[in-house]
């Protein structure tokens, strides 16, 4: 038991490499899209992901790159500050172990922790999948048949190795009735450094955040039961102006600009809930597992908390893949449900869909500012229920990890 194909270069893939070497497993990286991407939007990290970031050595950098958020504000439609709290809070309850990046930034530190030490392959997806008692024997649509050990699907929230060894999408994903929209734009005027500023009417939010290089950073979240949303670009860019084009603040002009933005991210808001994350030989890790949403603020952590006790449950159990993923549940399955509860109760605070909603929420924000109330309010939210356990990392490769 030795050889592992993980699909998925995101968060969670590359992390799992990084862990499986250690324990001593050979890892092969299979990723659909010809490079990394890069650009995106920016993420929140903290907890345990921030912990399994240090133990990989990569703290130094994650604070070289990352942005330090002073103030989240909210405005009206004239950019009048209406409510907002300084962000220090987080610091607070994090210990300072809390920094703002983009998702592609972290996905690019995991993917240098493992390139050169692994089997790497881009563009190339799996077509077939065939799992057996002896072992997985895969289609890639370039690499012809290939057979593994186990097969672990990290390829996300629309994950094919999901759909191919699970079911279908439909049975596991639960829409929480918004879709997300992100895209940069350079040189966008005025930039308020270090503040989240987040403009809001019933039903749509449109938060705005400037990035280095003279970028601005634009994440839209709106209400919507459609379960099928555009997949051209024109269409997504009208779908937008429909949904914004009423809007004041920024709206009018990030409408105008909206056609320059080199890439357009456009996606369901959902959950995947599944009632087991193995079947067989394979297993599922990150938002393809149990994807929480961007509500939850925390999916890049999870994913990299799932790949790090996946990998370390596969070590402890000398590779007997049955008692590991068993195991790898029982660890984690009543902390992500409890995460997923969270999400879904926080989002009708992110985007309310009534006038009065978001009144109601704008006063919970201003209520931040007194004293203590902030904290009591986040602390549920962003303190980790679970520790992680301490696996032994024989071939953990202490040079890789510095
Ligand atoms: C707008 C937005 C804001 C967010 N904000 C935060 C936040 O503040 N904090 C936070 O922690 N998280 C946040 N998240 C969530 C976070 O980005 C995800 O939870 C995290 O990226 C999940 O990592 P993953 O590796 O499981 O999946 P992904 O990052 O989605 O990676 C999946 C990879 O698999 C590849 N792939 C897809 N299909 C295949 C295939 N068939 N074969 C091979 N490869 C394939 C994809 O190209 C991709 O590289 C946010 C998400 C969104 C959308």
């Amino acid at each position: 038991m030795r050889t592992v194909l993980i699909a998925g270069a995101g968060i969670a893939g590359p992390a799992l490499a990084f862990w499986l070497k250690a324990a001593g497993f050979e890892p092969t990286l299979l990723e659909r899209a010809c490079r990394l991407r890069s650009g995106g939007y920016v993420i929140d990290f903290w907890g345990l992901g921030y912990d399994i970031a240090e133990r990989m050595g990569l703290i130094a950098e994650i604070g070289r790159i990352g942005y330090r958020v002073q103030e989240t504000r909210i405005v009206d439609d004239t950019g009048r500050r209406i409510a907002g709290f300084g962000t220090r809070v987080f610091s607070e309850l994090t210990g300072g172990r809390y920094v703002t990046l983009q998702r592609s930034d972290l996905s690019r530190l995991l993917f240098e922790k493992v390139s050169g030490r692994i089997e790497t392959v881009f563009g190339d997806e799996i077509v077939a999948l065939d799992e057996r008692p002896d072992a997985v024997r895969v289609n890639l649509r370039g690499d012809g048949e290939r057979r593994f050990d186990l097969m672990i699907g990290a390829d996300g929230l629309h994950s094919s190795v999901r759909a191919m060894a699970f079911g279908p999408q439909s049975r596991f994903e639960k829409p929480l009735g918004y879709a997300v929209a992100a895209f940069e734009l350079v040189g966008f005027r005025p930039r308020d450094e270090n503040v989240y500023v987040i403009y809001g009417q019933p039903g749509r939010m449109v938060g705005r955040f400037t990035l280095r290089d003279d970028r601005t950073l634009f994440l839209l979240v709106f209400a919507t039961q459609d379960a099928q949303l555009p997949a051209t670009r024109d269409a997504q860019e009208a779908m937008l102006r429909e949904v914004y084009g009423k809007g004041g603040w920024d709206c009018p002009r990030m409408l105008a600009e909206l056609a320059r933005a080199d890439e357009l991210y456009l996606d369901r808001v959902s959950q995947i809930r599944m009632p087991g994350w193995s079947r067989g030989r394979v297993a599922l890790v990150g938002d393809a597992a149990f994807c929480v949403s961007l509500l939850a603020g925390q999916g890049s952590a999870l994913a990299m908390i799932s790949a790090y006790v996946l990998a370390g449950e596969l070590g402890a159990a000398r590779g007997d893949h049955r008692q590991a993923f068993a195991q790898y549940e029982a660890r984690l399955r009543g902390y992500i449900g409890a995460k997923q509860r969270g999400a879904e109760r926080f989002a009708s605070a992110f985007a309310p869909k009534t006038r009065i909603g978001l009144h109601i929420r704008n006063l919970a924000i201003k209520a931040f500012a007194i004293p203590g109330l902030a904290r009591f309010a986040i602390g549920r939210d962003v303190a980790d229920i679970i520790q992680l356990p301490d696996y032994s990392w024989p071939l953990l490769d202490r040079s890789a990890a510095a």
